[in-house]
């Protein structure tokens, strides 16, 4: 609860919860089940820190859902990690992977710590503790909960997981799979990396192609020429922004914790993040216009914005000064319920959080499937695909009498590799999910939001699994 919302994350997950759970046909029961948070373990435990002091550490892991295993979710290190938020990510976790169609239940784990006080040694001896700890309860592991990278964390942090849990567990062969987000040299996959972001822009892409939701708001179809403004430079934010930039979008805002920029001409995202390593600031970019509030790039006037930072940045008190026509929810939980309501009314379009930021987890999967597989994607056909290729092409050019350059030939040819499988899997997936969604929101006109539909589609999918389990009737 804070002053700029009545309720709690967590109640607010259940708010968005219950007003889609009356556009279903499901028994109470089934919705309560699907609603509460399985298991909740907090811990507390000592770290030394470099000064010889000792301090306590106060972390958790939730469990939201078991209806599919593992579970699966980020984890966290800020120091706004408490029980209520971490339990609201997990809920959005169990929602998300139903969503996009990825088999696990919803998890999600926290440290209340700000990573940037603690040196590197100490960031590594308390991420193997709390792994530690986790396998201790039984509360990781390739089949029963599966972390990932969230705010705060990467994929260092994901490398020290792995090792401390392989080092407890000695022989499970499927050890590589019990955390995703790992570098690829510690079994990682290639595009894991950008996958949020790409799947942000895979999102967004595919509403603005739809015709009828582009008139609407008054726009036009496609991607290209768009205003496209981003708050949060992280990893998300910033592959966020080069993936609009880079179809054709122009990025004319981007704001960081110290304040933001503008520039209507577009900003590049690198360019801008290198300065920012240079001076220590986003501020004073070459070209551009500085905003000394961060949050006031959230009221620029353009049409797409990007939340790609913490939650409740856009609430009861700044949703009416909201000019952009689609809101794209990058980060979890950036938009309130009272600021949902606003947009209702003023028909701003948010694409929600809990479908269109998947993309992170929708890689997690395929990461994961690589570690139980214990294979390279592409390794087995890449070869195979390009002879035949190759032998396809030159039939075409000894029967037409005609051949094509040579860079044709290399385009033709080229057989896929593990990243390009990847995005590939990540856009049908994105591309799939939003065509159920705004098929859900387009057959009951009283579904007031794309968000509400996107529950529909969650709880439908989550209840079916239980209803299938034999669980209940
Ligand atoms: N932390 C990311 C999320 O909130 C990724 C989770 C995962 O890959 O398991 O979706």
């Amino acid at each position: 609860m804070s002053e700029l919302s009545p309720y709690s994350f967590f109640q607010s997950v259940e708010k968005s919860f219950d007003k889609a759970a009356r556009f279903t046909t499901w028994d109470i029961g089934i919705l309560e089940q699907i609603k509460a948070c399985n298991s909740v373990y907090r811990m507390r435990f000592p770290i030394k820190r470099d000064d010889g002091t000792i301090e306590v550490m106060e972390a958790y892991r939730v469990q939201h859902s078991h209806h599919k295993l593992p579970c699966k979710g980020g984890i966290r290190f800020s120091d706004e990690v408490n029980q209520d938020e971490v339990m609201a990510l997990a809920a959005l976790m169990t929602y998300k992977c139903a969503i996009v169609n990825v088999p696990f239940g919803g998890g999600k784990g926290g440290i209340k710590i700000n990573p940037k006080k603690y040196s590197s040694y100490e960031l590594e001896s308390i991420t193997r503790r709390y792994t530690s700890e986790l396998v201790k309860k039984n509360f990781i592991g390739p089949g029963i909960d599966v972390p990932a990278p969230d705010y705060g964390t990467g994929e260092r942090e994901m490398a020290w997981i792995v090792d401390t849990y392989t080092s407890l567990k000695p022989g499970e062969i499927d050890a590589a799979g019990c955390v995703t987000g790992k570098p690829v040299s510690q079994g990682g996959v290639r595009g894991r990396k950008e996958a949020t972001g790409l799947g942000v822009y895979y999102g967004v892409r595919e509403v603005c192609q739809m015709p009828d939701v582009m008139e609407k708001l008054g726009l036009t179809v496609g991607v290209e020429g768009k205003r496209v403004v981003v708050q949060g430079l992280g990893n998300v934010g910033y592959h966020t922004a080069k993936f609009f930039r880079e179809n054709g979008a122009k990025v004319i805002g981007l704001a960081e914790f110290e304040g933001a920029i503008f520039n209507e001409e577009g900003l590049n995202e690198e360019d801008v993040f290198q300065h920012r390593k240079r001076t220590g600031s986003i501020l004073n970019f070459p070209g551009s216009t500085n905003l000394t509030v961060n949050t006031d790039a959230l009221e620029l006037d353009c049409d797409i914005l990007i939340p790609a930072a913490l939650e409740n940045v856009i609430n009861i008190d700044n949703a009416q000064r909201i000019k952009a026509k689609i809101i794209g929810e990058a980060a979890n939980g950036p938009c309130t319920p009272e600021a949902d309501e606003v947009f209702i009314h003023k028909g701003i379009l948010c694409i929600p959080d809990m479908y269109l930021n998947a993309g992170g987890v929708t890689v997690s999967y395929f990461e994961w499937l690589k570690n139980l597989s214990h294979v390279r994607y592409g390794r087995m056909e890449k070869r195979f695909t390009e002879n035949m290729n190759a032998r396809i092409l030159s039939q075409i050019e000894e029967l037409s009498g005609k051949s094509v350059s040579d860079k044709e030939r290399l385009f033709i040819m080229h057989g896929a590799d593990e990243v390009d499988l990847v995005h590939s899997g990540l856009e049908e997936t994105m591309i799939t999910a939003t065509r159920e969604i705004m098929e859900i929101w387009k057959s009951n006109v009283n579904i007031p939001d794309m968000r509400t539909a996107a529950y529909v589609s969650a709880i439908n999918k989550v209840a079916t699994s239980y209803a299938e389990l034999g669980i209940f009737p």
